[in-house]
């Protein structure tokens, strides 16, 4: 008798929920080149090379354009912000400086991207995020100039689950939903810019998954974006089972219409996180309750000077007449680390993460935040609105009295946020000057588990799953509770309708994620009672990794 071989089955972070069953397909390679051993160019042809570089920088952009426009959303924004890379000046004028000294024009492209790449991962954060879409541009205007077929994602006939090392976010960004049904990567955290663009396409995603790059194109595998696992080779009638049984699950989470709920009746406000007046148009066209986040720095990232109180005010009362009478929890600037604000004055350090970032901004510039909290009252002034306000990065419960009092003075019902480990074991006393909590699991993980959020390499660490870090969100809702005051979640964690269900079972209060998970977490909510998110709040309590909390919450949640 024969045995059949188990399907192999991998694991990894999961980003966007839902299950499929396709062939794989794989990015095309970028050109393989023997720099080296190009000849120099000769004197009398080098202009005629620079324009050969021009020319193919130029088609280059101009593709990336043209899909921009063909797209909408983050994914129009990504294509279009790449398309600017590569009509960037600063790049092309090093390329042409070694066109000018001999080099051919494929050469000066690496090396001037070389150059560029180097720079910005010294200058980290954001700007080393870019380091792939300028790799990303360096292969397109290689193949460009060789005559090859641009490298990237091909377009599948049928649809197919595209595996990939990483993804250059101009790949990601043009992908057509009804062809690409699932993604999977090794590289790439739950923030990176797949994950991203994923999440707005709706496309099912896992990340850091070790092993995947020995799954070969067009092998048959089962993606489930919910658990976070990749199966080579399922049975093919189990996996067709589990893909309807996911389906039917989705189609309840459209038809979600709020408010948040569990079965058995227990409130919790399903929030949205905005980062201006236009997402909160969007959120408030979803069944999202109010905002439990609105990350205002966002709106300031490309001044190059504060802006007034008044502008502050009609840009803040923007998202507040998006959601009239609804409960809107405004954050002042988290400005530092992975965000610099050119006039918030941010010095030089060698560990922005651990720097001057959040509120302590304001321990050196004052000013700046008693401004904003002076904008925001404009703003609640003007719209008729009783906003909430918080600050970012609070350590101590000092902090915390400090801007209590401050933002009282303006007549403001303060808030902070619970991203430091140090406030989350001091929760009680925090919230002894304040009158709710914002628990920021991604910052929390990071601090908890000492390993950077902007990571690839350590996602699993970051993983908001991670017991460690659970066990300081329970603390804090523990704290909320006996304290009789809300303690809500805004991380990522919101967002994953799963342990949004554990975190209901902690106590916590409020849910508040991207408008895209909305209905998602409210629908899981609605199927689950508060008996079992304590039962799973307990489980995933008393584990030892992520992937075991992960496990011991389905097993309770999902039957
Ligand atoms: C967080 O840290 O979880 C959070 C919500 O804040 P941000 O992601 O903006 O740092
Ligand atoms: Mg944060």
């Amino acid at each position: 008798m024969t045995t059949s071989a188990p399907p192999v089955s991998l694991s990894g972070v999961p980003v966007v929920g839902g299950v499929r069953y396709a062939p794989v397909i794989r990015p095309g390679r970028a050109p393989a080149l023997d720099l080296a051993g190009l000849p120099e160019v000769p004197e009398d042809a080098r202009a005629a090379e620079a324009v050969r570089f021009d020319a193919a920088a130029a088609a280059v952009a101009d593709r990336l354009r043209d899909r921009a426009a063909h797209a909408t959303g983050v994914a129009a924004e990504v294509l279009a912000a790449t398309a600017q890379l590569a009509q960037d000046k600063a790049w092309l004028a090093a390329a042409r400086k070694r066109i000018a000294v001999g080099d051919p024009a494929e050469r000066a492209t690496h090396q001037a991207v070389a150059q560029f790449a180097d720079l910005f991962t010294k200058m980290g954060g954001l700007m080393a995020e870019r380091v792939t879409d300028l790799q990303d541009i360096r292969d397109r205007v290689t193949a460009e100039l060789r005559g090859l077929p641009e490298p990237g994602v091909p377009v599948p006939s049928t649809p197919s689950i595209l595996c990939a090392e990483d993804l250059a976010p101009a790949d990601t960004a043009g992908l057509d939903p009804a062809l690409v049904v699932g993604l999977a990567t090794t590289l790439g955290g739950p923030t990176s810019h797949t994950a991203i663009i994923a999440r707005q396409l709706g496309i099912p995603c896992v990340v850091a998954i070790a092993g995947l790059d020995d799954i070969a194109a067009g092998a048959l595998v089962l993606i489930d974006g919910t658990r976070g696992t990749l199966l080579v080779d399922p049975d093919p009638a189990q996996a067709a089972a589990e893909v309807a049984r996911a389906d039917e699950a989705a189609a309840a989470t459209a038809g979600w219409s709020g408010p948040g709920v569990t079965a058995d009746g227990r409130r919790v406000e399903v929030l949205a996180n905005v980062q201006d007046g236009a997402a909160a148009r969007l959120a408030a066209e979803t069944p999202a309750e109010g905002v439990g986040l609105f990350r205002t720095e966002l709106c300031f990232l490309n001044r190059e000077t504060e802006p007034s109180v008044q502008e502050q005010a009609q840009i803040y009362g923007e998202v507040l007449a998006a959601f009239p009478g609804r409960k809107v929890v405004i954050r002042t600037l988290d400005a530092g680390s992975d965000k610099p604000l050119k006039f918030a004055g941010h010095p030089d350090e060698a560990n922005p993460a651990l720097g001057v970032r959040g509120i302590r901004i304001a321990f050196g510039n004052p000013g700046l935040l008693e401004r904003q909290l002076a904008g925001i009252a404009q703003a609640a002034r003007d719209t008729g609105s009783a906003p909430w306000v918080m600050a970012p990065m609070i350590a101590t419960p000092a902090e915390a009295r400090d801007f209590a009092e401050q933002a009282r003075a303006h007549g403001l019902k303060p808030g902070v946020m619970i991203e430091i480990p140090a406030a989350a074991l001091l929760a009680g006393r925090v919230l002894e000057h304040v009158d709710f909590l914002s628990i920021g699991t991604n910052d929390l993980a990071q601090y908890t588990m000492a390993a950077d959020r902007m990571s690839a390499e350590l996602a699993a660490l970051t993983d908001p799953w991670q017991p460690g870090v659970l066990t300081l969100v329970a603390a804090t809702a523990a704290a909320g509770a006996a304290a009789g005051k809300p303690v809500g979640v805004c991380g990522e964690a919101a967002a994953d309708p799963l342990l949004a269900c554990v975190l209901t079972g902690m106590g916590v209060t409020s849910l508040s994620c991207a408008s895209a998970a909305v209905r998602a977490v409210g629908a899981r909510l609605s199927t689950v009672t508060l008996a079992q998110c304590r039962e799973a709040a307990d489980a995933v309590l008393g584990v030892a990794s992520a992937t075991e909390a992960r496990e011991a919450a389905s097993a309770v949640l999902l039957g």
